[in-house]
């Protein structure tokens, strides 16, 4: 149903409580009709813990339509830690001393990749800084090699986070094996931007997902919150994950980092990330959206879960010498980033979800491949 035909359903302006308003708002999402801007911010700003619980369960009740009690899990391997670009809230931003740097070389990825394999990942999240090895001495020759043997290795489907690659390399990387492109704005205020990716153009990163798009990736948009958003530009990045349609969408909290321009910035209250993976699962009812390990680590697990996410992320082996991004060391070596730990806390959870099997994840990855196509072809 379109939004104009779902103004029948809409309380009149007068006599509407904030009761009937979240009930409205809440329906509306279970019907998988679009959410305007601010029925968005209404969801959002709800700080009633009642309330927020049933924002949760509408959550998950969308989730549980489109994935039943499937859970997947990524493997994550930040293989390059170094980066040409200098955003104001990352640890590994190019002129952090304190931040450390490794670039690991092919074959201990690959030797990372198929433990994570071994251990029963859906795919490998293969991310990167704008590392200048592969940017400034024309390296993505080496980058392209690599996911094509990353591939045949672990069969995996793969997700790579370059940044902002040239058009005919992402092509190249896409024929080789790449499944997933992730780029992730982290806001859509023009204007936050500016403070956050410092010196990196607004419209061209957008754009290189939309040519990701094109080239038959999946794609994935993020936003990072506790960086001074409002509760409307937090409404307004959702809404572009739907405008994008995009395939996985990430809601992060700020970690501040030292070394870094806000690294005296507070980290925004928890139940904010999980506010906010709610109402994307609101308003994008069937996309993957990732309860992330790197912020918490394994204790941030379940809520997140509760709020609607689909997906672990950051999954990062011990004894692999790799990082994470938001939170450099947090549970990589006590295992807590690990599938054992995360079928643990699912088996404690009484939440009623399960691991996935592989094969479930690459039929999802299937159809929705397909149903882009289709639109691309009609379009
Ligand atoms: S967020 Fe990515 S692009 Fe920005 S400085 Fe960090 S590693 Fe580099």
């Amino acid at each position: 149903m379109t939004e104009k035909n779902s103004r029948s359903h809409e309380p009149s302006k007068s006599g509407t409580t904030g009761g009937q308003k979240l009930e409205y708002i809440l329906k509306k999402a279970l019907r998988q009709e679009p959410l305007n801007k601010s029925e968005m911010e209404f969801i959002l700003t709800r700080r009633d813990n009642e309330v927020r619980k049933q924002i949760f369960r509408a959550a998950r009740r969308l989730r549980k339509r489109h994935f039943g009690r499937k859970i997947f899990a990524y493997g994550f391997v930040y293989f390059s830690t170094h980066c040409r670009n200098s955003c104001s809230f990352c640890f590994y931003r190019s002129s952090n001393q304190q931040s450390p740097r490794y670039r690991k070389d092919k074959s201990e990825v690959l030797k990372i990749a198929r433990s994570l394999a071994e251990a029963g990942v859906h795919l490998i999240d293969l991310t990167m800084g704008e590392d200048p090895r592969y940017y400034e001495k024309n390296g993505f020759e080496e980058l392209i090699e690599l996911v094509s043997e990353l591939k045949s290795e672990t069969g995996l489907p793969i997700m790579i986070s370059p940044g902002r690659v040239p058009d005919k390399e992402l092509s190249k990387l896409f024929k080789a094996g790449a499944d997933w492109y992730a780029c992730y704005q982290e806001t859509h205020s023009r204007e936050l931007f500016k403070n956050l990716r410092t010196g990196q153009d607004y419209d061209r990163r957008l754009q290189v997902k939309k040519q990701a798009a094109e080239t038959g990736f999946l794609i994935e948009e993020g936003m990072l919150l506790g960086t001074g958003e409002t509760c409307a530009d937090r409404a307004r990045s959702i809404l572009m994950m739907q405008k994008l349609e995009v395939d996985q969408g990430r809601a992060m909290s700020l970690v501040p980092q030292k070394g870094t321009p806000l690294a005296e910035n507070s980290e925004p209250e928890r139940n904010e990330e999980l506010m906010t993976i709610a109402a994307i699962r609101l308003a994008n009812p069937d996309i993957q959206i990732p309860a992330s390990l790197d912020v918490e680590g394994i204790k941030g697990l379940i809520p997140r879960l509760k709020a609607g996410a689909s997906v672990v992320t950051s999954l990062i082996p011990p004894a692999s010498g790799l990082k994470g991004v938001s939170s450099a060391e947090l549970d990589i070596e006590g295992g807590g980033r690990g599938l054992k730990a995360v079928r643990q806390k699912l088996a404690e959870s009484g939440l009623d979800l399960e691991l996935a099997e592989l094969e479930d994840y690459k039929k999802w990855m299937k159809s929705r491949k397909d149903s882009a196509r289709c639109g691309r072809e009609a379009g």
